[in-house]
């Protein structure tokens, strides 16, 4: 789930299947927003996340808050969790996790994203953490003439610098 055309396929999918079961796996803002999206149209929701806390930017009381807010909300959650492989099988997704198998009419991974900078990989532009693209704090790559911003690039975190 990346953009509205994503959004757009995933809603045409719910109107015209009308899927009853879902999971989503992973436990970041992403997760919990499509998790949200889904309850509301009446799917049976479940959230599939390896850690027993969701996202480390979350802290641990705001965890807690957010995870008593879904269950009241009737999502089932599923932590400590870890998902092994994904399958097919008439028509419905297998989760083969390390406890369960579970099925479900769809899965939407939210795990996370990786800087898109394949096609920089080889080039004389220099990458930096988890590849993304190296810059310094005025968005400079090592070409003080190319500058490098938003996911793909490196920031500088303004409390910690
Ligand atoms: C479901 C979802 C919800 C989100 N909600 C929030 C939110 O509430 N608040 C928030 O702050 N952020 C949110 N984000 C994150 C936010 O969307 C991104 O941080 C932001 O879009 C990053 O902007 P960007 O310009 O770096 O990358 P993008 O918006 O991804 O734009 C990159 C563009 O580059 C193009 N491109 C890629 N490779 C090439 C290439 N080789 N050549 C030419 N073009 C290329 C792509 O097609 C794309 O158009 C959300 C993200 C998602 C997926």
């Amino acid at each position: 789930m990346k953009n509205i055309d994503d959004m757009k396929r995933i809603n045409y999918f719910i109107e015209k299947l009308k899927p009853r079961r879902c999971a989503v796996i992973g436990g970041g803002y992403i997760a919990l927003e499509m998790l949200e999206a889904f309850k509301t149209r009446d799917i049976e929701t479940h959230l599939i996340h390896r850690r027993n806390d969701l996202a480390q930017t979350f802290e641990k009381e705001t965890s807690n808050i957010i995870k008593e807010k879904m269950l009241a909300e009737g999502i089932i959650l599923k932590l400590e969790t870890a998902v092994n492989a994904l399958e097919e099988k008439n028509g419905h997704v297998i989760v083969k996790t390390d406890k369960e198998e579970l099925q479900y009419d769809f899965v939407l991974v939210a795990t996370g994203v990786v800087p898109n900078t394949d096609f920089l990989k080889g080039s004389a532009i220099e990458l930096g953490i988890k590849d993304s693209v190296k810059v310094n704090r005025y968005l400079q790559t090592n070409y003080d003439y190319i500058y490098s911003a938003g996911d793909c690039a490196e920031t500088v975190n303004m409390i910690t610098g």
